[in-house]
């Protein structure tokens, strides 16, 4: 089996390498740099253990070259400015890097017969404020360029597998953690402000809307349903999520709360750091992916906390 992985660096190719790895698998990463960051594959001891390749999602020849080269089982396309607060203030760059890569990967797979499975990795900011919790076929919504993006993908991914016959699928994927996410992601900012107030009483730590609420989860399980979504038959899109809606206010308060501090003592919320526009409840169904998949999250917000915060410490003991 051979694998290739767009957006191998990140916090779920990184993770996603590591478990097709110890399945076997040979990887074949993919980055857009031609001297990747590979902080979190060293981190993950991964360095070294897979092929890894520079390439340009948008570019049909390159992309043509690839596939036709490794004849891959599976590609898993998970690369993107991914985001959400970034999209607004680079909308261009979000939309070249989520819609044209994916209709470029599909396009190329179409022309060249490719036979085998392609996944997507999509996102619950396509449905915007979820009145109850959300499944593939719920109304959607975006509200950032991001999302629109995102949107405009998982459609394109439905009809080139409806059209064309391509065993391409998406994964709707709300947000999940892990201390592989990069730094500029509120959760992480939130756990390493934390601790800095430990260690430093005056630090203050910035944040912006706290009422908004959020269905969270923890990376590595959501890369188990990944492939069990891209392995079965016949294809179908799913949404990948705990089913539990938490506000960032109870995120931030038990982040504070297991350090035995009072978030109210070291947070300041400033405006500047609110979106333009902003989802202000987000939740999914998980009945579909259990019954279809025998898969459930098995960490909550609060399991995710507890992990987040025990590796942030382990990290920072001497
Ligand atoms: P990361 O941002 O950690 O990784 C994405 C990777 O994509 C980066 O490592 C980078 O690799 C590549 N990339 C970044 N910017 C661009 C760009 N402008 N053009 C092309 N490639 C780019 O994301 P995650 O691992 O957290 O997420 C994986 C996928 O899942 C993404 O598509 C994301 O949108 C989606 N998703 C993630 C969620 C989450 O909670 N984590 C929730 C919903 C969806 P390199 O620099 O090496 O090219």
């Amino acid at each position: 089996m051979k694998a290739l992985v767009f957006g191998c660096t990140g916090q779920d190719g990184s993770l996603l390498c590591r478990s097709l790895l110890r399945q076997g698998v040979e990887v074949v990463g993919l980055s857009r740099s031609s001297n990747p960051n590979l902080a979190t594959h060293q981190q993950l001891g991964i360095a070294g253990d897979l092929e890894l390749t520079t390439a340009d999602l948008c570019d049909f020849r390159e992309i043509l070259e690839l596939i036709t080269r490794h004849q891959p089982d599976a590609i898993y396309n998970l690369a993107a400015q991914s985001s959400v607060g970034l999209s607004f203030r680079q909308p261009v760059d979000t939309f070249n890097s989520i819609i044209n890569g994916t209709i470029n990967l599909l396009e190329v797979a179409r022309f060249a017969s490719f036979d085998g499975r392609l996944y997507f990795a999509g996102s619950s900011e396509i449905f915007g404020n979820t009145d109850q919790p959300a499944g593939v076929g719920s109304l959607r919504h975006p509200l950032s360029p991001y999302a629109i993006a995102k949107d405009a993908s998982f459609n394109t991914v439905q009809v080139y597998r409806q059209a064309y016959g391509l065993k391409c699928v998406t994964g709707v994927l709300f947000n999940h953690e892990s201390p592989y996410r990069s730094a500029t992601f509120v959760t992480r900012k939130i756990v390493d402000g934390a601790l800095r107030c430990l260690r430093d009483p005056g630090f203050r730590l910035q944040l912006g809307d706290l009422s908004v609420a959020r269905d969270w989860g923890w990376a590595e399980e959501y890369i188990e349903a990944m492939q069990l979504i891209l392995h079965a038959d016949p294809l179908q899109d799913q949404v990948i999520c705990t089913g539990r809606m938490e506000t960032l206010e109870y995120f931030v308060a038990r982040v504070f709360r297991e350090l035995d501090l009072d978030w109210h003592d070291h947070v300041d919320l400033v405006a500047s750091l609110r979106r333009p526009s902003e989802i202000l409840c987000s939740v999914g169904d998980p009945a579909p992916m259990q019954d279809r998949h025998g898969w459930r999250a098995r960490r909550d917000v609060d399991g995710v906390i507890t992990a987040l915060i025990a590796h942030a410490r382990q990290a920072s003991l001497p």
